[in-house]
């Protein structure tokens, strides 16, 4: 369930920001567009309450991944502090809006208009598990734009690194993320599984939906149906979809994500290997080598860690007053959008062992 907008200006007498105006609502907080009073730059803040229970290991988790990530498709994190009330996250404003509002306004994207951005996604992707963190949550309303200038193609953004993992120490055994687009591995819950292939699946659940403007293993008869969500995690883990009828894909289209959607995560295609798909390929500028371009903000991105003990302090003490808390899963509709789902019960022994 979402965040209610806020009675009262996050940002009263706040020495640095202004609110601008009220941008969203999710499930841990909201989000409003701010003016830093010097610079007039535009930001982002998010909102998370300090109340008991607010600021769970999930937001602890989302800043201390999404503060040392710096690269073109991801929404540059610039820092968190505390107000009164809450613990706010400043990050760079994607002006653009959200993909899920994009998709639907367009009833869905015409093909090469939707790799244009699932090639940025990829190159995104790519980057932050060279970085050895998965996001664990990747969709259309989690992907965001940059702007929608006329004349112009917007660029992808991810936010929200709320279920991000670092896997550099194990790997998550837990199931967390958006049940539609949720790989069967996950689903499954009985094994340890790589976050990196569980965001393959997901991106795959993110192109259908971006062209198809439905999502893949839902069915209209699940709507407002209380076994539709039974249904659909049946579906996934039997890895049973359907071309659309009256959204003709080309056959590389169809057989890329024929490759993504394959329930054993060994035999699924891999961020390396979709990058030499041919669907994939088309459009890409000819000399783009994503191993060097995303090697420069690797070593750009593990300098900025060094310094991140500044932002460890804040989160610790934003932490120190809260509890874990645990949400439910969101309700299941036609190209609605999706809340996360998040039944991880105790913190993974990867993520305190890294830092
Ligand atoms: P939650 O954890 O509650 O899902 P998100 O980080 O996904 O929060 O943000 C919720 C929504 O707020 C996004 O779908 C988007 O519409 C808006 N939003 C979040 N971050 C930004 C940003 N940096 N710029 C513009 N809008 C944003
Ligand atoms: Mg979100």
């Amino acid at each position: 369930m979402a965040v209610q907008p806020p009675t009262e200006d996050p940002l009263k007498n706040h020495h640095r920001y202004e609110t601008v105006k009220y941008l969203s609502s999710g499930s841990y907080g909201f989000v409003v567009l701010a003016r830093d009073r010097t610079s007039g730059s535009s930001v982002a803040i998010k909102f998370i309450e300090r109340l008991k229970g607010k600021i769970t290991k999930n937001v602890e988790r989302e800043i201390l991944n999404h503060s040392i990530l710096i690269h073109p498709h991801v929404v540059r994190f610039e820092e968190c502090f505390l107000t009164e009330k809450y613990l706010a996250i400043a990050m760079e404003y994607a002006a653009g809006g959200n993909m899920y509002s994009h998709v639907t306004a367009n009833h869905g994207l015409q093909e090469e208009h939707g790799r244009f951005f699932y090639q940025q996604i990829i190159l995104a992707l790519d980057y932050c598990h060279k970085m050895s963190i998965s996001n664990r949550d990747i969709k259309l309303e989690n992907t965001l734009l940059d702007s929608t200038e006329p004349g112009r193609n917007p660029l992808i953004k991810l936010c929200d690194f709320g279920y991000s993992i670092n896997e550099s120490h194990s790997l998550p055994k837990t199931a967390v993320g958006t049940p539609g687009y949720t790989a069967p591995e996950v689903l499954m819950n009985r094994t340890r599984y790589d976050g990196k292939l569980a965001d393959v699946w997901s991106s795959g659940v993110m192109l259908y939906a971006m062209l198809c403007c439905r999502y893949p293993f839902e069915r209209p008869e699940d709507d407002d149906d209380p076994k539709g969500q039974h249904r659909i995690v049946q579906r996934i883990i039997k890895c049973q979809y359907e071309w659309p009828k009256d959204k003709p894909l080309s056959a590389e289209c169809k057989d890329l994500m024929s490759k993504i959607f394959v329930a054993d995560p060994a035999a699924r295609i891999s961020i390396a290997q979709i990058q030499k798909h041919p669907w994939f390929r088309h459009g890409l500028p000819q000399n783009l080598e994503v191993d060097t371009y995303n090697g420069h903000y690797v070593k750009l991105s593990k300098q900025a860690a060094d310094n991140a003990d500044a932002i460890r302090r804040v989160v610790r003490e934003a932490l120190h007053e809260g509890q874990e808390q645990q949400s439910v899963s969101g309700d299941v509709d036609h190209l609605a959008e999706r809340n996360s789902m998040d039944t991880e019960d105790s913190l993974e022994n990867d993520y305190l062992s890294w830092y």
